[in-house]
């Protein structure tokens, strides 16, 4: 009997995603989509054959494939030339299939999709999954769920005309109104529902009852509930509803961290957006100076929320918020959250290679599955050229990575011209701090 073909990849230095210390010269074997064998090579490997695909990655690092817990496919913004609506289901959906690939290519084999227009996220992941397009593993929310004074109800829109159609966000001002849209929202598909509360945290929008009604609607479908919430009030009552995750959480005292840590569940703080702001909204197009100083209170606010969620164990996740905005250019951003982490909030390079990786599967619900690599696992496996240990930033350079496999299969890295990506300038046009 033949022997089935497997990929090799030999002599790395693996830095499995679990925070175990690196081990250097490794093999690892992937047969089918499964990881079957991670260690030295000794003699209870078969020995390697013309059949087997063999990855030298002698002086490279492997690390599970990255996870983004916050990065949107379908929320094109701005005009493109010589495209009327860019809103349109049909567009949003042509758009999604045209940036997957780049967020897949710079080492990101799962992300987490928290709102986008129509049903197009849904579709994309299924077209993903059947094999249609390549791109990451999807856990997706449709439009956001929020009310009058919310994120989704901006000026200059005024609210008495509602939301419309294409817009990100649907509007729910009764307690009825919200799980009618969960309820359909499940109907159709999502992983996630995604609750909107205000854009800057101010105020609560949503009122606590209402995030119960989602909670229960969401659960009883097996389906998770997350919430955009920045202010103290709102986290505490997503977190008193047993919500599943709270995204940014930058104004939660210590009191609401106390309730947050009982309670169970991860914050996905999200500071990429924001830095990206702060950092680059100058020479942008359309960041007023009001708006990039009210970014920076508030990231260096988030970056004291983080140390002291960390310190009642609370699990941070790691997500970026690409594609949220022009600026946000899918496949340039994704590992910037782990930098932030280091530098900023004061983890170990280790502990933001875990929040980005086994930590954020169980958003995922492959907690176990992937973000670790060991036998028995699903082989989403990336070999970069350069230590993250060393410098983290190396995570944001797709340039510095000579494989990618997902689901057992390499990524075609070269498609579309793909190293060049890591090279482009931000472009800052338009900025919503969701
Ligand atoms: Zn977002």
């Amino acid at each position: 009997m033949a022997n089935s073909p497997r990929l090799l990849i030999k002599n790395g230095t693996l830095v499995d995603g679990s925070g175990r210390d690196p081990l250097a010269n490794t093999l690892i074997v992937v047969e089918g989509n499964r990881i079957t064998h991670v260690g030295p090579a000794d003699g209870s490997i078969r020995p390697e054959t013309s059949d087997d695909t063999v990855i030298e990655a002698d002086g490279r690092f492997i690390l599970p494939g990255l996870i983004d817990a916050h990065c949107h496919i379908s929320l094109h913004q701005g005009a493109l030339l010589g495209v009327k609506y860019t809103s349109s289901a049909e567009f949003c959906t042509l758009w999604a299939a045209h940036v997957i690939g780049r967020v897949l290519r710079a080492g990101v084999t799962s992300i987490v999709v928290p709102g986008g227009k129509w049903f197009t996220d849904v579709t994309v992941r299924e077209a993903v999954a059947g094999g249609l397009l390549e791109g990451p593993r999807m856990v997706v929310a449709g439009r956001a769920l929020s009310n009058y004074g919310g994120i989704f109800d901006p000026d200059p829109y005024p609210a008495y005309e509602g939301t419309p159609n294409d817009a990100a966000g649907v509007l729910c001002n009764t307690r009825d109104e919200f799980i009618r849209e969960t309820r359909k929202q499940c109907k159709r598909g999502v992983d996630l529902i995604k609750i909107a509360d205000s854009t800057w945290g101010d105020v609560q929008t949503v009122a606590d009852d209402e995030i119960s009604a989602v909670v229960d609607e969401a659960h009883r479908h097996n389906v998770k509930v997350a919430i955009h919430s920045r202010g103290s009030t709102s986290t505490r009552a997503a977190a008193s509803a047993g919500i599943d995750l709270i995204y940014h959480g930058d104004w939660a005292t210590e009191a609401d961290l106390d309730i947050i840590a009982k309670a169970g569940m991860p914050i996905a703080p999200v500071l990429t957006s924001p830095w990206i702001g702060v950092e680059h909204g100058a020479a942008g197009r359309g960041f007023a100076d009001r708006v990039q100083d009210r970014l920076r209170a508030q990231l260096d606010h988030s970056f004291q929320m983080i140390r002291n969620a960390r310190d009642r164990g609370i699990p941070i996740l790691s997500g970026s918020d690409t594609g949220n905005a022009s600026a946000f250019n899918h496949g340039r951003w994704h590992g910037k959250e782990a930098e932030l982490f280091v530098k900023e909030v004061g983890m170990t390079p280790m502990e933001a290679i875990v929040a980005n990786t086994s930590q954020n599967a169980w958003l995922m619900g492959l907690e176990g599955e992937v973000g670790i690599i060991a036998p028995g696992k699903l082989a989403d496996i990336v070999v970069w050229d350069s230590d993250p240990l060393a410098d983290i930033t190396v995570l944001q350079r797709p340039s510095e990575i000579s494989a990618i496999i997902k689901d057992g299969r390499i990524v075609d890295y070269e498609a579309g011209g793909f190293r060049q990506l890591g090279k482009e300038p931000p472009r800052a046009r338009m900025f919503l701090p969701g």
